[in-house]
């Protein structure tokens, strides 16, 4: 296994009883993109992360491992809360239901803009979440008749936050993919899952345990330089395997895998950053809510960590594929957010501290007709995996993982492990 990002780390899981399991990682820590960083009191995750009910490969591989999801996750019904814009809370009624009632009951939002909507989740539903031709999420929108209104507080901050593209580009067949399986599908599925502990915590270091504890060898630190494929086996830096599974992003797996067409078809991957803003205040923020927002502010969505981790006083606050130029003084950018929490809890003093995580790699753009490779590889041997490389999702912690589930079933089927 190269790479133990969540991909990675859910190959080994799906292996490790049935086969002896070497985990090569070039940093110190598993977990990738989702992570915590530093140490003591200076801990903080790389980028805050959501999770949706849907997540079902994710929670299965969480309890496999022994983290439990109940404890670990808070699970709240999907509900929408931006300050000054669409605030809603979906009831505790059978899928659709509980869009269709809390759509109803939503404040913020016109009359025109609340039918539109409903007019166009309807469309999509009855066309069983599928398009005959991948278009930009934009020409949608603009073929549904979404006004304005709907696009600025419910299309446009979904977009981003699932699939951290702008809705000019982002690709309207895998919004559809994430429709299907959150609001489409039963109730739970499209609950909110806000991380009670750090990202490390959550998966990654319970599943390193797990794959210790079950004779798997784990090399952290360690950088693979050469794969090949080899007289019936794989070599990892000269190192003989009956197979390998290259779980990195695209830009590192070209960089080890001889593959033209491969190459080719990662060459056309684009990416966005993420941008996380943590400001420490004095105080507990008691934020209207753990999640939430201010329509028109700083940032796409306000985290109170206190509320959710412990951690009292922390915000988060996200902005999901930043133009470069929001970017470009980050010092501003924690005023404007904080001047937003201002706004939201008037009565708090200024933040104590403030620090700015620029993932600029972040996620692969899931842009209009973006080709994803498939698990097996052109060399004999060698798989892949990757949130890049499930099907119809966009960059993701469930994509990921389902990626290292197949890669991990293709690997058995192939070498008739009994699965
Ligand atoms: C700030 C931020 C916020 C996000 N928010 C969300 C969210 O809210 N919800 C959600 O579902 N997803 C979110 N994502 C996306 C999610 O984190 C990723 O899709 C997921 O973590 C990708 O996992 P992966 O295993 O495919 O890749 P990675 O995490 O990139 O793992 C690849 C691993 O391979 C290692 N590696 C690379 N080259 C080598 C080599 N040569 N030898 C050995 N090891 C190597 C790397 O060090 C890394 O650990 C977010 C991402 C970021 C950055």
């Amino acid at each position: 296994m190269i790479g133990a990002g969540w991909a990675g780390l859910a190959a080994a899981l799906e292996l490790a009883e049935r086969a002896d399991v070497c985990l090569f990682e070039a940093g110190r820590a598993p977990g990738g993109r989702a992570r915590r960083l530093g140490h003591g009191d200076s801990r903080l995750d790389n980028g805050q992360h959501i999770l949706i009910g849907a997540y079902a490969e994710c929670l299965r591989l969480m309890r496999k491992a022994g983290a439990d999801p109940e404890r670990l996750l808070l699970r709240q019904p999907m509900q929408w809360r931006r300050e000054g814009g669409l605030s809603m809370r979906c009831p505790a009624l059978p899928a659709p239901l509980h869009l269709l009632f809390g759509l109803l009951a939503a404040r913020g939002l016109s009359w025109r803009a609340k039918w539109q909507l409903a007019r166009a989740l309807q469309h999509l539903k009855r066309a069983g979440y599928r398009l005959a031709e991948d278009c930009s999420v934009d020409a949608w929108l603009e073929a549904q008749r979404q006004g304005e209104e709907a696009w600025r507080e419910f299309w446009r901050p979904l977009v981003l936050s699932a699939l951290n593209t702008p809705t000019a580009n982002a690709s309207m067949r895998v919004l559809a993919a994430v429709l299907r399986d959150s609001l489409g599908a039963e109730r739970a599925a499209s609950d909110l899952l806000l991380p009670r502990v750090d990202l490390s915590a959550l998966f990654p270091e319970p599943a390193c345990d797990w794959l210790g504890r079950r004779g798997a060898t784990l090399r952290f630190g360690r950088r693979v330089e050469t794969l090949a494929s080899r007289d019936g086996r794989a070599w990892v830096d000269g190192e003989a395997f009956d197979a390998a599974i290259l779980a990195t992003a695209p830009y590192h797996a070209v960089a080890l895998l001889d593959d033209a067409a491969l190459r080719k078809q990662a060459a056309g991957y684009r990416y966005w950053p993420i941008c996380t803003v943590y400001l420490q205040y004095a105080k507990p923020l008691a934020l209207p809510a753990a999640m939430c927002a201010v329509s028109g502010g700083a940032a796409d969505w306000l985290f109170d960590r206190g509320a959710l981790t412990g951690e009292t006083g922390l915000l988060a606050a996200v902005l999901s594929a930043p133009a470069p130029e929001r970017l470009a003084d980050v010092d501003a950018l924690a005023a404007r957010v904080a001047a937003d929490v201002a706004r939201l809890r008037p009565d708090l003093p200024p933040p104590l501290s403030r620090r700015a995580i620029v993932e600029r790699r972040a996620t692969f753009a899931s842009e209009q007709g973006l080709a994803r490779p498939t698990a097996k590889t052109s060399l004999q041997c060698v798989y892949l995996a990757g949130d890049w490389v499930c099907p119809d999702y966009p960059a993701t912690l469930e994509g990921a993982v389902r990626s290292g589930v197949s890669a991990a079933a293709a690997v058995m089927q192939d070498l008739r492990i009994e699965q």
